[in-house]
Formats: C-alpha cells, structure tokens, sequence
C-alpha cells in the first residue's frame, strides 16, 4: 500500500559562525512557515553556548525548528597558527561528520532532503547514504558561487598571472576579480591544504541536486546568467542554482540586554541619518597601530558613530572568529586613544564585542555603515537602506568590496585596505565623511543605489517574486522526493 506522509521533513547544517547559523536558521525558518515542513537544523559550533548568547531571540527559532548543537569537535591538535580560516572550518566540518551521521539517521521521519551551507557539502555522503535529496546553500553572494565552481577547472595560466603578475582573474562570464579585491587563497597561493579544500569544495557543490544562494536575479543578473549558461560556467557544473535571498535576521522587538538598551537608547536621542555604525562582523578583528587610526579618523571626521570594539589583534584578522566573548558593559577600553571617550562622550557610543546589529541598522539615526562587508551585514545593510564603507578583513569579503563600491554603487572604498597594511586617519576620516555627507556626492548618489537595491530585494521576497519562486520550487523537489521515497517503501 502507498504511504504518502503528509508533512515534508528537511535537515539543514550550519557550520561554525554567526554568519552562517543566521542564514541557515532564516532559511529552516522559511521552510517551516511558508511550506509547513518539519525542520531540523544540526548546528557545528566551537562554542555552542556563547553562539546561543549572540543570538539574542534564540528562543523564537526554537519555537518552528528542532535546533541540534551537535558536540563541539576538539581539533585543536590539528590547528596551527598560520593556517587559513577556510581550512580550520573544513577540519572541524570533517570531525563533525561521524556524529551527523548517527544523528541523521536517527531522525524520524527520515528527511526528504539535507541543505548544507558551504563547508558542510561532505555530508552529501550521508545524504547519498540514506536516499536524502542534498542542496548547498551557499550563504554569500552569486560571484563567491561563481568562482567556488570555476576554481577547480580554473585556467592555469590566468592563475599564475593573477597570483605572480597581480592580472585580473577571469570567471566566465562574471566580472573579473582584480587582485585587490582576491579572496585569501590567491594570496596564499603556496597553501596546498587551502587549495586542495577550495578544489574539493567546488567538486563536492556541484554534485548537489540545486544550489541555494542568498541573493537576488536583480542583484546579480550578470553572474546568474553565467551559472546557468552551458557555454559559460555551467559547462563545468550543470547543478541548478536557486536564488533564495536576501534572507537576514529580522529586527527583534527590544530585549532587556544591557547593550541592546543602551546602543537604541541612545540612538533615539540622535538625528535622522546621523550616525555611522561601525563593525567588523562576528570575528573581525584589527591591529593596534589600525584601532588608534580609526579611533582619530572617527573622531577627525566629527560624524556620530556607534563603533563595536575588540581588543587588538597582531596576527589575524579573524581573531574573534572562533573565540566568541559575552558581552559586556559598554565603556571605553584602554587600548583606544587616551582621552577618546571624554573628547568623543557627546557623538559617539563605544559597545564592547557585540552589538544588536540589525536593530541598529534599522534605527533611523543611522546613515551609514563601516564593515568589514560580510554578506550578513551588507545584505542587513541594505535592508535597512543604509549606504556602506567597506574595510574587508579576510575570506571573500573584498570581493564583497569590489561588488558593493564598484559593480553596485552603495559603498565607497577607503583607499589601502589591504591585509596586513594600515590605513591612515586622514583617509578613513574622508571615506566617512564621503558617505555621512548625504546632500553631497557620493554620499547621495550611494543612497539613492541602496534604496533601488532594497526595493529590488523587497520585491523578489514577495509572493510572485524571483526569491519567492526559487524556494517554492526547491520546496517542490523536496515534496516529490518524499513521495517518491514513500511510493519506493
Ligand atoms: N552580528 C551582530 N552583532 C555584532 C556583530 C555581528 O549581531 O556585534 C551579526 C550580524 O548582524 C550578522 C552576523 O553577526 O548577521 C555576521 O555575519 P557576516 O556575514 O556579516 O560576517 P561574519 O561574522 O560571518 O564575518
């Protein structure tokens, strides 16, 4: 006799960070409400309590989803100093695999379909394993897809001329990524554990059943059409890819944390537009010498600012990426100009490791946004209307750079960010005003993109739009793979 449950079970995989849980969990969420699918949603973190603490409306998730910590996974042992931030994510993916596995086939009823995010595609075994559907949500942009798919059938001599000879590097049919704006692999080309890790990330995605990408057709018509041309990137993998975006964490109704209070509190108090936000992300982190110039360029540029500090850091980039912090009251630290509170008291509010980012994004005070440019915050950005500087620190956030200032039009570009280099005050002092300054060019000219590329995203989240379409059609496949499984039992 033919069974035909009547709800569609999926399983998702978030690997390690902020920005990957966010989007993942915001997908779940997607499915649960508009499909009416059971989800449950495996959570690969270093730290699961100080992730649950940087999530602040946790609990509502909580309420659609079943949200499995899985036991964090000790590589500590394999780590070393110099290795790259992609590698580390890869190790502890991999270690995570043997107890995913045990969990998947555990659960009841079995998933039609498991989504993984990018560093989670070596669970397409136990989904292969198991007769599961397998989709890769990619969390970032098209362009990052793009490239990701093209690495491993790269061109080997436009290889050697972007890393020895600083060429543009070509990606069929996508704009060309100039050697500024590359992503850490091409400036560490002699990695050979980072480059094989990048080969066998594009090889295992492009075995999926579709990819999911956080982005829009408006957004990235260009490298979209590419994906898909059989001529162009599609030669190489033929995999269908969704466009599910912008998905972001939505502004939660104000909570009793001290720097959630304290940071809208005090926004309230501004002017419309008035204030730059300032923050590098989950685990962005500077140097010493970088911390005092972009203390006096904020303070140079007499622009209000909310700026989120961490303590420096000589060595990385992403120092705070896998040690989460608590918070902790807001206060001038010690490692920031002497004097900088008291002569800054009046414009300016400095928060500790963390802050209620989308709440800020949303207050109307705030008028631009300094970031790092990670996919999260610029899509919350954007959301919010709000026009950026860019100051990318690591992984693929200079292409997010290049993409934001130069494809898009909604940042501008201090000039010299580059790893390792110390942009001086009198430039980051400028680039702030360029953007706060919103009755002048290019400060107008960046709002007017940033409102063209929410009303886009609005308009592809709505029923009948492109994002919309894409997740009906994924949640389609996922049905049809359950009945198709149940006519098989
Ligand atoms: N975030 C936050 N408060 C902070 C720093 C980050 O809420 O003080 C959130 C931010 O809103 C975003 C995510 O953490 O949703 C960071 O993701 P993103 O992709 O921007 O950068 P990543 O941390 O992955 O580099």
């Amino acid at each position: 006799m033919e069974v035909v449950p009547t709800k569609t079970h999926i399983a998702l995989l978030a690997s390690p960070g902020t920005g990957h849980l966010i989007p993942v969990l915001e997908l779940g969420q997607r499915f649960a409400i508009h499909h009416g699918f059971l989800v449950t949603i495996f959570v690969v973190t270093t730290d699961a309590s100080a992730t649950q603490s940087q999530l602040p409306h946790y609990s509502s998730y909580k309420d659609l989803l079943d949200i499995v910590f899985l036991p964090p996974v000790d590589v500590s042992d394999l780590v070393t100093d110099s290795m790259a931030i992609l590698s580390q994510l890869v190790l502890i993916m991999r270690h995570a695999m043997p107890i995913l596995r045990t969990k998947v086939t555990a659960l009841k009823p079995r998933p039609s379909a498991l989504v993984a995010d990018i560093f989670g595609t070596e669970a397409f075994e136990i989904a292969d394993d198991l007769g599961m559907l397998k989709y890769m949500f990619n969390t970032t942009n098209a362009w990052f897809l793009a490239l990701s798919l093209y690495y491993p059938h790269q061109d080997e001599a436009n290889k050697h001329d972007h890393v020895y000879h600083h060429a543009p590097l070509n990606i069929p049919g996508c704009a060309s990524l100039e050697y500024a704006d590359t992503v850490d692999l091409y400036w560490q080309s002699d990695d050979r554990v980072l480059h094989d890790d990048y080969v066998k990330m594009g090889l295992d995605m492009a075995k999926a059943d579709g990819i999911l990408v956080n982005s829009w057709e408006y957004l990235e018509p260009k490298t979209l059409k590419a994906l898909r041309d059989p001529n162009l990137l599609s030669r190489f993998s033929s995999v269908p890819v969704h466009p599910v975006g912008p998905l972001i964490r939505p502004v939660q109704p104000v909570g009793n944390s001290v720097s959630r209070s304290t940071a809208l509190e005090w926004l309230d108090l501004q002017p419309a537009e008035s204030v730059l936000y300032v923050s590098f992300g989950s685990g962005g982190t500077l140097s010493a010498d970088q911390l005092t110039e972009l203390a006096w360029g904020l303070e140079l540029s007499q622009q209000r600012f909310v700026w989120v500090v961490r303590p420096p850091i000589e060595s990385s980039a992403f120092g705070a990426y896998f040690r989460q912090e608590k918070r902790t009251e807001d206060g001038t630290p010690d490692y920031l100009p002497d004097g900088f509170a008291t002569r800054t008291r009046k414009v300016g509010l400095v928060l500790e490791m963390w802050a209620p980012q989308t709440e800020i994004l949303a207050h109307e005070s705030i008028g631009g946004f300094l970031s790092h440019c990670g996919w999260n915050s610029t899509l919350e950005s954007l959301i919010n209307e709000v026009p950026m500087v860019c100051w990318p620190l690591y992984a693929e956030q200079g292409m997010n750079s290049a993409m934001l200032a130069d494809h898009l039009g909604m940042a501008v570009r201090p000039k010299g960010v580059v790893p390792g280099g110390v942009v001086a005050r009198e430039v980051i002092e400028k680039a702030i005003r360029r953007v706060m300054e919103k009755d002048e060019e290019p400060g107008k000219l960046v709002r007017a993109k940033v409102l063209d590329l929410k009303r886009s995203a609005e308009a592809a989240l709505a029923k009948g739009g492109s994002s919309h379409g894409s997740l009906e059609r994924v949640a389609k496949e996922c049905e049809t793979g359950l009945r198709e499984r149940a006519r098989g039992a």
